[in-house]
């Protein structure tokens, strides 16, 4: 259930064992899920430019098969713009020093002692979590305002386990240490510095898209099946497991596929109402109860061959909505129709229904025209197009109770349908990155292939998976730097 990187993944894995399977996607036009890549007039937009980096080599290997020489070998540069100022991201010392001045750099290390000698005992939020370890000035100045805009809530509500999830390790010593000192001095050698400090990420010539439109014609050549605009609304059950579901078409049909194992990447909360009979009450409840932030990015084309020379700039700046804007001209040449325009992606974080998402179309192509020029990228009239794509469900939210209420639904499922396996991003309500996601398909793809007992649910969890290369936090959110910035994901 669902055509994203999990559920092809999956399907995949199954054909490469002799397996037949059938993806049913909701979507009538695209594969690829959260990593699809949108077309307008020739121009290409990623739903947030999609980095390829894994510390898994089987994932990465799984992405040269698919893609061969269509998968580039891409420099990155990105920076933080706060206050007027481009503060190079990773932080660079001087460019810190520079932009932040004297007075700030005080204030800051005197704030960063402060909360060592005070630190807040057992921080339970992501602000207490950040604030011990950078101190409430940099906290503020690096994390708060990113972090609120794309969260929509305040750092006081957010769990400290997101932090530990994504910038586990990092410690403003070895922020500093990155920063200052010369490669060769740093600790652990050369080895953890290339690991760490991570300059160059893959990506497909023609946007992420292009491997899933290339997985699913695989699956198709094998054999398999992959049908668009297949809505699931129900699965149905009996007699401890699920014996088929009913999709709902693109033209308002509905019909019931069978099958003997079930794989799901739809959002937790929508599965587990879709369950007929009923899911337990507690389990019902529960779901009912998990949180997602959305995200909408406004995709214009700019009459200009040179805007900025980042791949995308993170926009702290709480004077403007927009939270980041991608240049995805520096992804991949490709990705624009004529190498003499630049085609942007503004990404607004929000949540379905709000004033920003429901505002028209137009209006949000005013609205990044009108920021683009006060942040002084480029001038109004230099924006020829925009094309809006609203993403519901982008981000799993973790508040400080998200964790029993998936214990709730894990114990009820495990228990009641042993041949349905929760898989991805929003399929776990786990904040998973591509390779993340990919890697819970294929261990639950080879468990029903081989009778295998891998635990998906291992996968991004446990300590050691990120101390082992520190580069899942470090990677995600750049290199040992104090900022708490998704990948993606808008971390
Ligand atoms: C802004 C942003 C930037 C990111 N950047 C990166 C990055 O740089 N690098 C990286 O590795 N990862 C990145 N990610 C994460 C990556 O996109 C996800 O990890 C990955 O797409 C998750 O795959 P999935 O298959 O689990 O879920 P999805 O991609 O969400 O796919 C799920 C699919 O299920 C379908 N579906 C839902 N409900 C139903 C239903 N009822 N019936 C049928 N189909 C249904 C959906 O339409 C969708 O196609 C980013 C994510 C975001 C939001």
């Amino acid at each position: 259930m669902g055509a994203g990187p999990a559920g092809l993944t999956a399907a995949y894995e199954l054909s490469r064992h002799g397996i037949r399977s059938t993806v049913l996607e909701a979507d009538p036009r695209f594969v690829g899920g959260l990593a699809r890549t949108v077309e307008a007039n020739g121009y290409r937009f990623d739903i947030g430019g999609h980095r390829f980096f894994s510390k898994s080599q089987e994932i990465e290997d799984l992405w040269t098969e698919i893609l061969g020489d269509e998968m580039l070998s891409r420099e990155r540069l990105s920076r933080i713009y706060y206050r007027n100022k481009y503060f190079d991201y990773p932080l660079k010392a001087t460019n810190a020093l520079l932009n932040m001045g004297p007075v700030e750099t005080l204030r800051c290390a005197l704030s960063y002692a402060w909360a060592r000698i005070h630190p807040v005992k057992n921080p339970i939020s992501l602000e207490d979590w950040v604030r011990n370890q950078f101190g409430y000035r940099l906290f503020s100045i690096f994390f708060k305002t990113y972090t609120e805009k794309v969260w929509g809530m305040s750092t006081k509500e957010l769990s400290a386990d997101w932090a530990a999830q994504r910038i586990k390790g990092l410690s403003l010593m070895a922020a500093v240490r990155s920063a200052i000192l010369p490669q060769r001095f740093q600790r652990g050698g050369r080895e953890a510095v290339i690991k760490t400090l991570i300059d160059r990420f893959r990506y497909p010539r023609l946007g992420p898209g292009q491997m899933w439109e290339l997985v699913t014609a695989r699956l198709r050549a094998a054999g398999n099946t992959v049908e668009l605009g297949s809505c699931v609304v129900a699965i149905h059950h009996g007699d401890g497991r699920v014996r088929s579901v009913t999709v709902r078409t693109a033209s308002g049909e509905t019909r019931e596929v069978s099958g003997t194992d079930f794989i799901s990447t739809i959002p937790v909360r929508d599965l587990v109402g879709m369950l007929a009979p009923a899911a337990s009450e507690p389990a019902r409840q529960a779901a009912e109860k998990l949180r997602y932030r959305d995200f909408l990015s406004v995709a214009v084309v700019v009459n200009r061959e040179t805007v900025f020379p980042d791949n995308w700039i993170y926009i702290h700046d709480p004077s403007v909505k927009v939270g980041r804007i991608q240049n995805f001209k520096n992804w991949s040449p490709a990705m624009v129709a004529d190498l003499k325009k630049t085609g942007l992606g503004l990404e607004y974080f929000c949540f379905e229904g709000d004033g920003l998402w429901t505002m028209a179309d137009a209006e949000l192509v005013d609205l990044a025209r009108d920021e683009l020029a006060s942040l002084r990228i480029c001038r109004p009239d230099e924006v020829l197009s925009g094309t809006v794509i609203r993403m519901p469900k982008a981000y799993p939210v973790y508040d400080d109770v998200y964790k029993q209420r998936l214990k709730v639904i894990r114990d009820y499922l495990d228990q009641a349908l042993p041949n349905l396996d929760l898989v991805g991003r929003n399929g776990m309500h786990h904040y998973n990155n591509q390779d993340h996601s990919m890697m819970t398909a294929l261990l639950v793809a080879r468990n029903i292939a081989l009778g295998t007992s891998y635990d998906q649910w291992k996968v991004n969890t446990d300590a050691e998976y990120h101390e082992e290369a520190r580069i899942d936090a470090d990677d995600r959110s750049g290199r040992l730097v104090p900022t708490a910035i998704p990948v993606d994901d808008a971390a």
